[in-house]
């Protein structure tokens, strides 16, 4: 967004090269329509799979399906990318503006401008030390950010209690590519399937031990990344400090129920470069007091909002965890009653399928 602006961006990466784990699946509704411009939405839907219909099974038995036909987008189905594609389509449509991502190199230090005009900051490639400055610091570096740790923002929260373990394997040719499975057994984890396209599905569990749940009439085959792990619930209370910004799991880290994590963070990203690329196209010497505080209280805004979101998308994966979590033999009564309710009433399986898919009116 700003380097189409013609404004000098650096993106640095301590790692030597990307992640190569699919990590994050769902590329939601609003992610694609605040990519459009780029290009990228496009080599999405062309990469990802398309989930068009969700089952429920309880004991290995269908007990109800809710369509996607309803959701209000133009895309009625779900997309499902891995993150490593995701981030490489990205990584090559930034290369295509001529900007490359600085690998092995460490964001160490920052100084704010006392005026708030931007920061010196400190980088180290290998053994060598580099300060420069910037007219924005924006720290995407993820939940151990150094950058929020910099600015002295705090990131309160606790861990889960819960377990969560997840594969990605190959199944056999009788298991649906287009249909997502939510599945309940009585005392038995929570399971979900997500097909990923060509047999390869993702099974994740509220668990340690995912793959000792998979059925046999899947046909489990080659696993190609298996992670168990636990999460937890944070959050800052500041985004902004002068011209300093947090974005992603920098500011906001919770459960991959709803998989929302990688979508807030694109969204913070997105909508900041709009605002800083705004403020960055006025001619200083054309800038005036008044636009000044015109200019700060937009950023101001920004974060407002932004917390907003994150405190609603964290309620929202808290609350579709705990459901996934519980194992109450009510559950299992409950939920296909709720399912098939849902089908028979057009409006709320409208709003059920927008909070799913995050899409909003186009
Ligand atoms: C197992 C697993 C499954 C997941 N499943 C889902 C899912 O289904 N749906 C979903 O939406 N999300 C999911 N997520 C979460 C999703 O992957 C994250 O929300 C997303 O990666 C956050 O992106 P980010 O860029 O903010 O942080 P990160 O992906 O953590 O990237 C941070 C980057 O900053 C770099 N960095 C760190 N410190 C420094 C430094 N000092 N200097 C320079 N560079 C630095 C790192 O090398 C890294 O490349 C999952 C995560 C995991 C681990």
């Amino acid at each position: 967004m700003l380097s189409r602006e013609k404004a000098a961006v650096r993106i640095i990466d301590r790692n030597a090269a990307p992640a190569a784990e699919s990590r994050a699946l769902l590329v939601n509704h609003h992610t694609l329509d605040l990519l459009r411009d780029t290009g990228v939405s496009e080599k999405l839907l062309a990469a990802g799979n398309k989930v068009r219909s969700m089952k429920l099974t309880i004991g290995g038995h269908e007990r109800a399906r809710l369509g996607f036909d309803f959701i209000s987008h133009p895309n009625r189905f779900l997309l499902l990318v891995p993150q490593n594609v995701t981030e490489a389509l990205l990584a090559d449509s930034l290369r295509e503006l001529g900007i490359v991502v600085e690998r092995r190199t460490e964001f160490v230090a920052a100084r704010m401008d006392p005026k708030g005009l931007g920061a010196e900051i400190d980088l180290r490639t290998g053994g060598a030390m580099e300060t420069t400055r910037v007219s924005w610091l924006v720290g995407a570096d993820g939940a151990h950010s150094a950058v929020r740790k910099a600015l002295g923002i705090e990131f309160p929260g606790a861990a889960y209690e819960y377990d969560w373990s997840l594969v990605d394997i190959k199944l056999g040719p009788d298991i649906e590519q287009d249909c997502m499975e939510l599945c309940l057994a009585r005392g038995a984890p929570f399971l979900a399937r997500l097909p990923l396209g060509n047999g390869k599905h993702r099974i994740i569990a509220n668990d340690p031990a995912v793959e000792e749940l998979i059925p046999d009439e899947w046909e489990a085959g080659q696993v190609f990344w298996r992670s168990a792990f636990k999460v937890s619930h944070r959050m800052t209370d500041r985004r902004l400090v002068g011209r300093a910004a947090l974005i992603g799991d920098a500011a906001h880290i919770h459960s991959p129920a709803g998989g929302r994590g990688m979508n807030l963070g694109i969204e913070d990203g997105v909508t900041l470069a709009n605002l800083i690329r705004e403020t960055t196209v006025i001619d200083p010497a054309l800038m005036n007091k008044e636009m000044e505080e015109a200019m700060r209280t937009r950023f101001r805004q920004w974060e407002r909002e932004r917390l907003a979101r994150a405190r609603a998308t964290l309620a929202i994966s808290d609350r579709l965890q705990a459901i996934a979590a519980t194992q109450s033999a009510m559950k299992l009564l409950v939920m296909p009653w709720a399912l098939r309710l849902i089908n028979l009433l057009p409006s709320v399986k409208r709003e059920v399928l927008a909070l799913l898919a995050d899409a909003r009116q186009p």
